[in-house]
């Protein structure tokens, strides 16, 4: 007769720390379409992003909840979940003139616009032509099933700062206010 462990696996409820909200989570990550092309990835050193402040998209968030260090996984991620479904009345054809002239408009480069009520509307450009310019309200992966293969790289907790400005403060990349 076999014996039977009545406490198998307790060993892995330790205090390691788990991906949760208010922590600095640094991912390795590589995304593909479902058609199998790399579209992203992390380069040299993990991407650190804070995580339950929007700062990746909401499926693959989600299914980084309560990982650990060392942890690997394929987050698969409907439109959904991910920049959304496309939506065909998204693309828009703009005169030149109401873009800056003095800006070399290139295919894929992003731009944001003021709507009436003050909100950042964000639009990529897919097409420049002589006098006009077709800008997408899409993101380039809208209606895209997202694969991530994630690997948790480390956590830490958030400082003051970062949790009032909701994202990551790393050395050297820091930016904006
Ligand atoms: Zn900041």
């Amino acid at each position: 007769m076999r014996s039977s462990h009545c406490c198998y696996g307790q060993a892995m409820t330790t205090n390691a720390p788990r991906v949760a909200k208010d922590q600095v989570v640094a991912i390795r990550y590589t995304l593909t379409s479902q058609s199998g092309e790399i579209l992203d990835q992390s380069g040299d050193s993990p991407l650190a992003y804070l995580h339950g402040y929007d700062n990746i998209v909401p499926g693959l968030e989600r299914q980084l909840e309560g990982k650990a260090p060392g942890d690997k996984l394929r987050a698969v991620v409907t439109p959904a979940e991910g920049y959304g479904e496309r939506d065909p009345a998204g693309s828009q054809r703009v005169p030149r003139e109401a873009f800056p002239a003095d800006i070399h408009i290139e295919e894929g480069m992003q731009f944001a616009a003021q709507s009436p009520d003050g909100r950042m509307i964000p639009m990529w450009v897919t097409e420049v032509e002589e006098s006009a310019i077709v800008v997408d309200l899409n993101h380039p992966l809208a209606g895209e099933t997202l694969i991530f293969d994630v690997e948790v790289v480390a956590l830490r907790a958030a400082s003051t700062e970062e949790l009032s400005h909701g994202h990551v403060h790393e050395h050297g990349s820091h930016h904006h206010h």
